[in-house]
């Protein structure tokens, strides 16, 4: 494996970005840039440190040039590069680095000529675009007339980017990628994520904490409803470098949490829930009140699920729990449609009249307001039918009625997946 100590100091390099504009402050436009952009810094290997939201505002937005270039390798600016009056970068990043604005007088030319060919007026506030503070050169704007701006000056970088999306992507995904990369020394950048269920983020955490506060590769938790995922993220000076140092510590986490790791990646725990059943040529079918059909919805979602998904009934109405699912009118009527017994008798139900080794049933108020035969929102419960028996969990859900059925379907995944790996 090739030495990562020569790369060292370019390893740590920082960034910071700036997002410009009242329509971000004001939640008019959602700063999916600064999103966009923390991500390409994140594969070249730079580490984003902060990001600041700021209003065309000259002494705000000055101030916050400042604050990111002291602190900060590299400052990326995003929007306010336009010709109106309120579009302020150009001149405030000159301010913060202490620089005279200059004229680029052959990017006037090219731009006169550019409007006299759509025929359109070369105004005077144009002009503003033609202008750059001293230590910056103007990054070319295939896609529109701003230019972006690259500074640099006493070893800090200051780019400063369009913002209509059509002029920022390529201009990230090109000029910046291309130049953070010559800058890191070509670091390749390689993450996995590791998804786990069955466990919470802070249980997750404690097992692994000498591992959360490595530099090289990180490991960063994400929770997610009933699921957690570990992104452990290794730079090298080359995949298989990269590879070198993250593998390891993916071998550590799979020692300590190894039990509720479902997958890799992209792996949903549908598939993992599926891809379980078939390596035992086993079988599920679902009898959904509260969910609707979503159990069945995910299951199908997966390509070649019907040699392992039998099928389902969406058993919405009592009648229809009764007639398609069996379920006793004397269930129904003692225990009411959300409880545990009707709840077991559904999975049962649907377990024998679809042949399948498991059956699993949702009965519950999904909310959001109305308190059903005095049973709170958010109440559900879960029967998994199977040859060890039958088994019902109730919950209490939080959230809106898609989250409360989402997690409905996420705890049903959970439990069968604990059913199939228990040891026999
Ligand atoms: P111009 O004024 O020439 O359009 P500009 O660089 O001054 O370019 P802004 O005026 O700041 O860009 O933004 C133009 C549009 O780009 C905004 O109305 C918004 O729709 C979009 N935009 C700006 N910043 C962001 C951002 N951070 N995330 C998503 N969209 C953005």
């Amino acid at each position: 494996m090739r030495q990562i100590t020569a790369t060292s100091q370019t390893l740590c390099m920082t960034a910071e970005i700036v997002s410009i504009g009242n329509e971000l402050m004001d939640g008019f436009t959602i700063d999916t840039h600064a999103a966009t952009m923390s991500r390409i810094l994140a594969e070249c290997g730079v580490d984003c440190h902060h990001r600041q939201t700021v209003r065309d505002d000259w002494e705000v937005l000055v101030a916050a040039l400042k604050e990111a270039i002291g602190r900060s390798d590299v400052v990326i600016t995003i929007g306010g590069l336009g010709p109106t009056g309120d579009d302020l970068t150009r001149e405030a990043i000159a301010a913060a680095l202490g620089d005279e604005m200059v004229h680029e007088a052959e990017f006037e030319e090219r731009l006169r000529k550019f409007f006299e060919s759509r025929k359109m007026i070369y105004t005077e506030a144009q002009k503003k675009q033609t202008m750059r503070p001293a230590s910056g050169r103007l990054i070319d704007n295939p896609n529109g007339t701003a230019p972006g701006l690259v500074c640099e000056k006493d070893g800090k970088t200051v780019i400063a980017l369009p913002g209509p999306r059509g002029e920022f992507v390529p201009m990230s995904e090109g000029f910046v990628r291309e130049f953070l990369s010559q800058r890191t020394g070509g670091v390749v950048i390689v993450s996995r994520t590791l998804r786990l269920c069955g466990i919470g983020e802070s249980q997750a955490e404690v097992r692994i904490k000498d591992l959360m506060y490595q530099e090289n590769p990180r490991v960063a938790p994400y929770a997610q409803p009933a699921e957690v995922h570990l992104r452990v993220t290794a730079k090298g000076a080359t995949r298989e470098d990269a590879l070198a140092v993250l593998e390891p510590t993916e071998q550590k986490i799979r020692a300590v949490l190894g039990e509720f790791v479902f997958g890799v990646d992209k792996t949903t725990l549908e598939e993992a829930v599926l891809a379980l059943l078939r390596a035992r040529k086993q079988t599920v079918s679902v009898a959904e009140s509260l969910t609707g059909g979503e159990m069945g919805a995910r299951f199908t979602s997966v390509p070649g699920a019907s040699d392992t998904f039998l099928g389902g009934v969406i058993s919405y109405t009592s009648a229809v729990k009764e007639s398609c699912l069996g379920v006793t009118p004397e269930t129904l009527s003692e225990h009411g449609p959300v409880s545990e017994a009707t709840a077991r008798e559904m999975a049962e139900g649907v377990r024998s009249r679809l042949g399948s080794t498991y059956g699993l049933s949702f009965t519950g108020n999904a909310g959001p307001t109305s308190e059903m035969d005095g049973k709170p929102v958010g109440l559900a419960y879960i029967a998994i039918a199977g040859p060890e028996g039958t088994v019902c969990e109730e919950f209490k859900f939080h959230g809106t009625r898609e989250d409360v059925r989402r997690r409905c379907t996420q705890s049903a995944l959970v439990s069968l997946r604990r059913i199939l790996l228990a040891p026999n």
